[in-house]
């Protein structure tokens, strides 16, 4: 015990860190453990176009089939994946994998035709994400149905590279969106700097729509993205006064649990089949 040294003396080491230490040891074998195994997956939730009534997409997100704790969510692996630096082999193989089969068998039909996945934007400032883009051309996928969403907050470090890579997946058809717009501290210069194609406003604003504020600062935004010929959509909505105040102020493109939640494919695709119920 650090105590009975008196003051003054260092603490190295506490029993209760070997159990913390333990702890996290655990936890990152099972993330490597699961992707060997597979047991990362995508569900998918509806994007919808209000004014049409029409799902115009749908936006991939992690989920991990654990053995014993069965359906986790992002915030259960994710943070931790990217301090183990292994969030983009986890991206590329759900991209690769899931998302591949999900771009492919959605081709043709005019429903839910695009599909949004989020990646990690450290994967924008190192060179994987060339590779993964010529292996999805090489499975002949349609690069123009694929999104990449990626967070404002992380882009930063490099700018330069990202500003690249960016350009080279426009290049490419692949559209990148701004998720969470409006939460980072500097979105405005984000989009001087890079060559995104939309934005999603955030949740936090939609919960709050009720406030005047918030209106003006979204029917802005609105304004900004129609300026800067963005596209643009809301996520998060769950009522449908959120839905109508949405629709007063300029936005139509919409996501949330009032269109519908994250499903496994099977169900998003019977999800799709009987759309508008
Ligand atoms: P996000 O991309 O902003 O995704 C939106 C989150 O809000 C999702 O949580 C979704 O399930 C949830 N959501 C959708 N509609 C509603 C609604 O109406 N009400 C409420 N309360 N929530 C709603 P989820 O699936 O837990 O994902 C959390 C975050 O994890 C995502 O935020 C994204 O940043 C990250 N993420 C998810 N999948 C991936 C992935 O494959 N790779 C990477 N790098 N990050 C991912
Ligand atoms: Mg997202
Ligand atoms: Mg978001
Ligand atoms: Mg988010």
């Amino acid at each position: 015990q650090s105590k009975s040294r008196g003051k003054g003396s260092y603490t190295f080491f506490q029993p209760s860190m070997l159990n913390v230490l333990k702890d996290r040891q655990v936890r990152e074998n099972e993330i490597r453990h699961a992707i060997v195994e597979h047991e990362f997956g995508y569900h998918y939730q509806p994007i919808v176009d209000v004014t049409e009534n029409r799902i115009i997409g749908r936006e991939a997100l992690a989920r991990w089939t654990h053995p014993e704790k069965g359906l986790l969510p992002p915030s259960s692996f994710i943070p931790l994946a990217e301090q183990m630096s292994l969030i983009n082999e986890i991206d590329r193989q759900l991209i690769l994998g899931c998302g591949a089969l999900a771009v492919n068998s959605s081709e043709g039909s005019p429903q839910a035709s695009y599909l949004s996945v989020n990646v990690s934007a450290t994967a924008l400032i190192n060179d994987s994400i060339k590779t993964l883009v010529y292996e999805l051309e090489k499975r002949e996928i349609d690069c123009r149905n694929l999104v990449f969403e990626i967070t404002e907050s992380t882009l930063i470090s490099d700018p330069t590279k990202a500003r690249s890579l960016l350009r080279f997946l426009t290049k490419r058809g692949i559209r990148v969106f701004l998720d969470d717009f409006g939460t980072g501290y500097s979105s405005l210069s984000y989009l001087n700097e890079f060559p995104v194609s939309g934005i999603k406003i955030d949740q936090s604003f939609v919960r709050q729509l009720h406030k005047r504020k918030i209106q003006k600062l979204v029917s802005s935004i609105v304004t900004i993205a129609d300026n800067l010929d963005l596209s643009l959509l809301a996520e998060g909505v769950e009522t449908e006064s959120q839905k109508n105040t949405l629709l007063n102020l300029g936005c139509h493109i919409q996501q949330g649990f009032l269109y519908g939640k994250p499903m496994a494919k099977d169900g998003f695709d019977a999800f799709v089949k009987a759309y508008p119920a």
